[in-house]
């Protein structure tokens, strides 16, 4: 942790305005959970789809979270919309435009090229020449800086795993950061890609799973035993294991929180329920991130609101996360201290 300085009576208001204008990094947020219900009406007037409603207000309504099926059902109907090459390049700029609006200076988005890959036959080369497109556009235009994660959705077979381990090995260094695990974490432990993760790890490639999320502390200890995961995404439930809490604190492996997802996802009932001040007060590595931010109604602005309305942070706090996540970053030591520095410098002007 570096130091900060603690501005005494600063007021909630202030505090608002202060999480509005400050730089973020965020290392958990999805590249497709991200589509806007106007440019999924875009997409799908584009390929002439019907969607369940034909308004971007229905829409809007549509997209509302009710459960964790219907949330895979807009899941799926975003990718089948997303068809061609151009159709990646568009939601990635409109995705990095919003991260500009919030002053996300840098992110690791998660993408799964896999799904267009078998809904659309859409090849995967084609898809991160696309992403590379929209993400040197929005380094130039927008001063904002995109790497990707490439996810493995852990409903496929072991040996389509091998294939997006092998795209991995295509096009890390060239936009990628890392490999991970996404999708339904009951009954799909990370054992069941280990040639995959074995394979990319021998290259020196990163990985980063989703686990502790709807499954337990044991899902996190396989994201860590089976594919050495640099981070954990969520990773939440370490709380129900204190060996599991004291070993994630002494590596100070990072955690990528998202309450409101969780929230959403029925992983805790509320906010005040949730274990995010427990594992920040048990000394562990802590992110916030904002997942799927149109589908569960948030921004990853929203997500510093709600949790300093909640838990009552002040600004060293928030601050403090911040420059966590530029911490966790998966960059060169390089590369990290020049964004390290521009935060910083953004920091001390607020
Ligand atoms: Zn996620």
């Amino acid at each position: 942790m570096l130091p900060y300085t603690t501005i005494p009576g600063v007021t909630v208001a202030k505090l608002q305005t202060f999480i509005k204008k400050m730089p973020k990094a965020e290392l958990h947020v999805h590249l497709e959970g991200s589509v806007l219900p106007a440019t999924l009406l875009k997409l799908a007037r584009r390929h002439q789809i019907a969607l369940p409603a034909d308004t971007v207000e229905g829409l809007r309504e549509w997209y509302t979270f009710r459960d964790f099926d219907h949330f895979i059902e807009i899941y799926m109907v975003i990718s089948s919309c997303l068809r061609t090459a151009e159709d990646i390049e568009l939601i990635t700029r409109e995705f990095l435009q919003e991260q500009a609006r919030q002053n996300i200076l840098y992110t690791e988005a998660t993408f799964t090229p896999y799904n267009q890959y078998m809904n659309c036959q859409l090849d995967f080369q084609p898809q991160m020449e696309a992403v590379n497109r929209a993400r040197r556009w929005g380094y130039q235009e927008l001063g904002v800086q995109m790497n990707v994660i490439m996810d493995i959705p852990r409903i496929i077979p072991p040996d389509q795993g091998d294939r997006v381990a092998g795209w991995a090995l295509e096009w890390f260094g060239g936009g990628l950061a890392a490999l991970g695990l996404g999708g339904p974490e009951v009954d799909n432990p990370p054992e069941k890609y280990r040639r995959a993760f074995n394979r990319v790890r021998q290259a020196g490639i990163p990985c980063v799973l989703h686990a502790g999320e709807t499954v337990g502390p044991s899902s996190i200890w396989s994201a860590l035993k089976v594919a050495e995961s640099r981070r954990i995404g969520h990773g939440v439930r370490a709380v129900e294991d204190p060996a599991l809490v004291e070993h994630l604190r002494a590596a100070q492996t990072p955690l990528e929180v998202c309450p409101t997802s969780n929230l959403c996802l029925g992983v805790y009932p509320s906010m005040e329920a949730h274990s995010l001040p427990v594992l920040m007060e048990s000394g562990l590595f802590i992110t916030l991130n904002s997942d799927d931010p149109p589908m569960f109604n948030t921004t990853l602005t929203e997500e510093y609101l709600r949790c300093q309305r909640a838990f009552g942070w002040e600004q060293e706090v928030i601050q403090g996360l911040v420059m966590n996540a530029v911490e966790a970053a998966l960059l060169p030591e390089e590369e990290k201290a020049g964004l390290r520095k521009k935060f910083l410098k953004q920091f001390a002007a607020l």
